[in-house]
């Protein structure tokens, strides 16, 4: 068991100061005591029996001890170090293909060894490969507990994080806070549970630890829906104080004749969510709703139903996306929809400067422009609205704490409040929704749009790129279009760049006669915005890209999409980007083309994206997908919803917490206080945006 010790991680050093681990803790978002006591293991290592060699079982992981009777270097075929431990009842071969001197050192006959691994029954006998191994003096103590494995970096030796936690679970601060009749039955106390969670004792199931069951873990993933629901009512009764324009829907108005010039029918879930939103508008409090659907579900014409709402009823609306390229796409839609019915749109983007931005601005402040659309350009400082009745954030989830804030103080100026709509095409399960964001509102558009064959997957190693290309010859010989992705190089967008430049040049020279594109995220956005044209108007055939065209670009004549070394993206990532194409009526196809070996979860990954195109089931397996330890990136940004709690499996948790919140609020409004700031801490101020 870890001793207690000074902590590594206490002294409020300077960054600069800080040893390398220090850092790498500090990057995990591991600063205070309280942060590294609620980093919990990942699983476990048992460390506190011995089993006797002749009763380890072929597989099933156990701790060995014993003498060394023979230690040498072999060549079969490889060169690696076999080593033969005895103990009172058998021998078994330790075998190591990777070794320094320092395992030779230890490792000398005589020596007396405690290893831990998994047996194999090997052609030599029963044998650990690279076995957990430590030098003991005979009767050497046994673990007391269970030895943790916590989520780490390659900077942050498990030792030293084991140490680093022990000694803040000693320190931090885990005195009860909710009264008893706030916890479920059956819980226990929140310090015990850490303890009990961080060290468990050997009797401890270990199914219960991994599959999360434990009292001890529910009482984790109580505390933290209960923080998460008492911060969303706060929020919510904040809000209801607030008045915001009522703006009744007006039969006839722009509205109408907007949805009569449409060329398509709106589906019966769009009308729905239409619906719901034209509802909550023509309230005097503001809304504060998310609408999600499926890439392709039809969110934009939404959108515009609610500006021309918003216009007819004499106020201004904002639409903001997180590229340009999206706020692009969006501004030429709604300019052509709304345009012809006298309805002036205003642009405003990063690389809009000078003259034509502080004319724009005018516009704005002006209240000649009934709608804007942009990007966080939207939210700068010298950006003022006359009337801004309804702000639209399209993938509310890409835009960033500090954004989502801005916005929320840039609509803060007036007496009234504006309307809140934001749209996410990455859904949760309506019902968890609902009862998830107290706070928010949700409408779900879960039906497409008819006439839209569904896209088929297809995975190909990448050894069959070059029919991959014949194909790409034959669609575009049929006047179709076709995307190709290009790699993500994780930190490396020179590399992205030097990779989607010949890709870009092989398909050039394998398609003459025929125009292919290029596009990526270091292009000036007026270069950008004329390829995205000449690809929309249908003029060129091929558009190599990088992930630039993730969100939302709608070209309906697309008919394949090839995404290069599928296995580097996320699932929902890959979800988005199939997106892009299978929006009109022909058959369409997504070619994922893999390099191997793949991991267990890019395995899972290409195979989820194969087997279905529903963007609920694709975000339930990404959920699976992802173990705790990937969590830990979004965390920092503060984007990750929950550590503990699953939406998916802690369903008849969240609802306890949902009903506990209520009366706790009502009845002990100090605790409840002093809970959502142990748990939310420095995320409040985003859960108010
Ligand atoms: P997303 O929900 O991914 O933002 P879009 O709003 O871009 O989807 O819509 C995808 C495509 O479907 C667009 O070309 C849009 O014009 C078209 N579309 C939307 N609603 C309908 C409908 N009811 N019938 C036919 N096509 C529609
Ligand atoms: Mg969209």
């Amino acid at each position: 068991m870890p001793e207690a010790s000074a902590n590594p991680a206490a002294p409020p050093a300077k960054a600069a100061e800080r040893s390398g681990p220090q850092r790498a803790m500090d990057k995990l978002g591991l600063k205070r005591d309280i942060d590294l006591a609620l980093h919990l293991p990942l699983r476990y290592e048992d460390e506190t029996r011995l089993v006797p060699i002749a009763h380890l079982r072929d597989g099933t992981p156990a701790q060995v001890e014993g003498q060394v009777t023979d230690a040498r270097i072999e060549q079969r075929p490889r060169r690696q170090l076999v080593v033969r431990l005895r103990d009172d009842s058998g021998e078994l071969l330790l075998r190591f293909l990777h070794f320094y001197p320092s395992h030779q050192k230890s490792l000398v006959e005589g020596a007396r060894v405690r290893a831990r691994g998994e047996p194999r029954d090997g052609f030599f006998g029963l044998e650990m490969v690279h076995p957990q191994f430590k030098a003991v003096d005979l009767g050497a103590p046994l673990a007391q507990s269970l030895t943790p494995v916590y989520p780490s970096s390659a900077q942050l030796p498990q030792a030293y994080l084991r140490k680093a936690v022990a000694s803040a679970l000693g320190r931090a601060p885990l005195h009860e806070i909710l009264p008893p009749g706030a916890v479920p039955h059956g819980l226990p106390p929140l310090r015990e549970a850490l303890h009990w969670l961080h060290h468990p004792p050997p009797s401890a199931s270990m199914a219960a630890l991994e599959d999360h069951s434990h009292p001890a873990w529910q009482r984790l993933k109580y505390e933290e829906l209960l923080a998460q629901q008492l911060s969303q009512l706060w929020a919510r009764q904040e809000r209801a104080k607030l008045g915001a324009p009522a703006m009744p829907r007006r039969r006839g108005a722009l509205h109408d004749q907007f949805l009569a010039a449409l060329p398509f029918q709106l589906t019966a879930a769009q009308q729905r969510v239409v619906d719901e939103i034209a509802t909550d508008l023509a309230l005097a409090q503001p809304m504060h709703r998310l609408l999600q659907g499926d890439v392709g579900s039809g969110k934009t014409v939404v959108a515009a139903l609610a500006a021309a709402i918003t216009i007819d009823a004499g106020w201004q609306c904002a639409l903001m996306a997180p590229t340009e390229i999206l706020a692009e796409q969006h501004f030429r839609k709604l300019v052509q929809w709304l345009a012809p019915l006298g309805i002036e749109v205003a642009w405003l983007t990063g690389s809009r400067k000078g003259k034509a931005r502080t004319a724009m601005v005018e516009r704005v402040a002006s209240g000649q422009a009934r709608l804007v659309i942009g990007t966080h350009a939207v939210i700068q400082k010298d950006v003022q609205f006359a009337r801004l009745g309804l702000a639209i954030v399209d993938e509310q989830h890409r835009f960033g704490v500090a954004q989502r804030l801005a916005l929320r103080e840039k609509l803060a100026h007036a007496t009234l409040e504006p309307h809140l709509l934001m749209m996410s095409a990455t859904p949760i399960p309506r019902t968890l929704a609902m009862s998830y964001f107290a706070d928010l509102a949700v409408s779900t558009i879960d039906e497409l749009p008819p006439g839209r064959t569904p896209v088929l997957t297809k995975l190909f190693a990448d050894n069959r790129r070059a029919e991959v290309i014949s194909k790409i010859g034959a669609e575009v010989a049929q006047g179709r279009q076709v995307y190709w992705v290009c790699p993500l190089i994780e930190e490396s967008e020179t590399l992205d760049l030097q990779n989607a430049t010949e890709t870009h040049a092989q398909l050039s020279a394998a398609l003459p006669g025929r125009m292919v594109g290029l596009l990526h995220g270091r292009m000036p956005s007026a270069e950008k915005a004329a390829v995205m044209s000449l690809f929309a108007s249908g003029e060129m055939a091929v558009l190599v890209a990088t992930t630039v065209i993730e969100v939302g670009v709608d070209v309906p004549n697309a008919s394949l999409m090839v995404i290069e070394h599928a296995e580097r993206f996320g699932l929902s990532q890959l979800h988005q980007l199939r997106g892009r194409v299978g929006r009109g009526a022909t058959a369409s196809v997504c070619v994922l083309l893999y390099s191997g070996p793949l991991s267990p979860s890019a395995k899972d990954r290409l195979r989820a994206m194969a087997e279905t195109n529903d963007g609920f089931e694709i975000a339930r397996r990404d959920l699976d997908i992802r173990g705790p330890g990937e969590f830990m990136g979004a965390r920092q940004s503060g984007d990750a919803l929950l550590r503990f709690a699953d939406l998916a499996e802690d369903a008849a948790l969240l609802e306890r917490a949902r009903r506990a919140a209520a009366t706790l609020i009502e009845q002990d409004a100090r605790a409840a206080h002093a809970h959502v700031e142990r748990w939310l801490d420095s995320r409040l101020d985003f859960l108010k945006a």
